[in-house]
């Protein structure tokens, strides 16, 4: 390949279809992935660069840009490689990374020009550079123990329009904790922090964006309380921004700190995502999610909202501990425990996890199809529920969690329950923003279990079912 005689174009592409719509769905999450703009940030300037969410919009098959670069979860994998094939087919250069390419390489290689195994930092300038030169290797391996030192800001300039919280960043990566479903265990590293100096660059960096999404920004950690020390002090830091609204994700044992909870405050904090995954202790323990107590969550969650920070939490069906009695208590359990939102699917058995070896070890996967993997599929053998009773439980919460009633309830509980440690302006504009983001939530959460869950209104009513029963 010969070199380009004009600044070439790169093409960012975050994956988000999967193979199985019919239709493409597009979500309305207020934040975009990081890894894009992130890459886009450190793109050197040897290429004009373009990043293009496939969550909010469809891909430009006709765009006029020389490389393509692919970033994708897991069960999107069968789709970047028919996304690949389709661009590579037209004569452009495709290359991909992430998680997936770096835990399976061999599988990925033959779908790409070029794939990065590791972090981007240190070792994507590099691959640009040789894109544009024409000399592509196949492969580029990052050092594991790169540094996170001056990984430049993520370009939220190149976030769509239609995103309002482009500000993403991140100021760890890894977790100390060893849950067995979680794909951080495929292949543990050690829990390593960014310098808070490069985090607080990060939520400054904002020029040309308008003034509101700028006092808007969510750090998506794995878990930012894996060092609370750490996170103490960017908190702090983040408090002197004077954000209107913080988004975080950490574990829920970092929440019986009452000093973090209050910095949380401090920075402004306003929704913190938190890995609950169930309200059975048997289940919790059984993928060794060992640092959840189920008989703490309502009063961690009241403290959260009482200082006008939501609880948006994970919850998982299909683990090995559930059982009917679980399932039919569930939805008043959760109007006890009181989730200001939940993100809900069945428990997904990532390859190479724990989890994965152990369901396979014992006989029980029974598809294998990667595109299954997302959350919505019972891809495994449930040791005592049918598949039945497993989709009836996951209908039966989304339907009852998400309706307009219980979310309107759940909303004016939340507002009740505000602390008035502050002036009467204060706190009416710290509900003003928090009822925002939480209906923002709730909308983006009710359209997945319509859509995705209860698929109402399409005709396509006990889908998920008959595919997962025909598995
Ligand atoms: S606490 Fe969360 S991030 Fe950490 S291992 Fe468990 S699931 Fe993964």
């Amino acid at each position: 390949m010969k070199p380009f005689r004009r600044k070439p174009k790169l093409l960012i592409i975050v994956l988000f279809q999967n193979l199985l719509d019919e239709e493409p769905y597009y979500a309305r999450n207020p934040a975009p992935p990081l890894p894009g703009l992130l890459l886009a940030g450190m793109t050197p300037p040897l290429v004009d660069v373009e990043v293009l969410h496939e969550m909010v919009r469809p891909i430009d098959y006709l765009t006029d840009a020389d490389f393509i670069a692919l970033s994708f979860m897991d069960y999107c994998a069968p789709h970047a490689y028919e996304v690949a094939a389709r661009f590579r087919a037209k004569g452009r250069i495709v290359v991909a990374g992430g998680k997936y390419i770096t835990n399976f390489p061999e599988r990925a290689q033959r779908h790409f020009d070029s794939i990065l195994v590791g972090e981007a930092q240190g070792v994507w300038p590099r691959m640009v550079e040789d894109m544009v030169e024409g000399c592509l290797r196949p492969r580029y391996v990052a050092d594991p123990e790169a540094s996170l030192d001056d990984i430049p800001p993520p370009r939220y300039d190149l976030a769509e329009k239609v995103f309002s919280t482009p500000i993403v960043t991140e100021a760890t990566r890894g977790c100390p904790h060893s849950c067995t479903f979680c794909q951080l265990n495929i292949d543990p590293v050690t829990y390593r922090m960014r310098p808070v100096a490069d985090v607080i660059r990060d939520l400054c960096s904002t020029e040309g964006l308008p003034y509101h999404k700028r006092k808007f920004a969510m750090l998506l950690d794995n878990n930012l309380g894996g060092d609370m020390a750490y996170a103490k002090s960017l908190l702090r830091e983040i408090a002197a921004l004077k954000l209107w609204g913080l988004g975080v994700q950490c574990s829920i044992e970092c929440l019986r700190d009452e000093e973090f909870v209050r910095l949380l405050q401090q920075a402004r904090c306003r929704m913190a995502f938190l890995g609950m995954e169930s309200l059975n202790d048997r289940s919790l323990e059984s993928v060794k999610k060992r640092q959840n107590r189920v008989e703490e969550y309502r009063e961690l969650f009241a403290r959260l909202h009482s200082v006008g920070i939501l609880t948006f939490t994970g919850l998982m069906f299909a683990l090995d501990e559930d059982d009917s009695a679980y399932y039919e208590s569930l939805p008043e359990r959760l109007e006890e425990v009181n989730p200001a939102v939940i993100l809900s699917s069945i428990a997904i058995p990532i390859v190479g996890t724990p989890l994965y070896w152990k369901t396979l070890a014992e006989g029980r996967i029974r598809d294998h199809e990667l595109s299954h993997y997302e959350g919505d599929h019972l891809v495994f053998e449930h040791p005592t529920l049918t598949r039945e009773d497993v989709f009836t439980a996951y209908r039966e919460v989304n339907r009852r969690f998400f309706s307009w009633s219980a979310i309107a309830r759940r909303w004016w509980r939340i507002v009740r329950s505000q602390r008035r440690n502050a002036s009467l302006v204060s706190v009416f504009f710290r509900i003003l923003i928090m009822s925002g983001i939480y209906f923002k939530l709730s909308v983006f959460q009710r359209q997945h279990a319509t859509e995705r869950v209860l698929q109402k209104g399409k005709g396509k009513e006990e889908r998920r079912v008959f595919s997962a029963a025909a598995m």
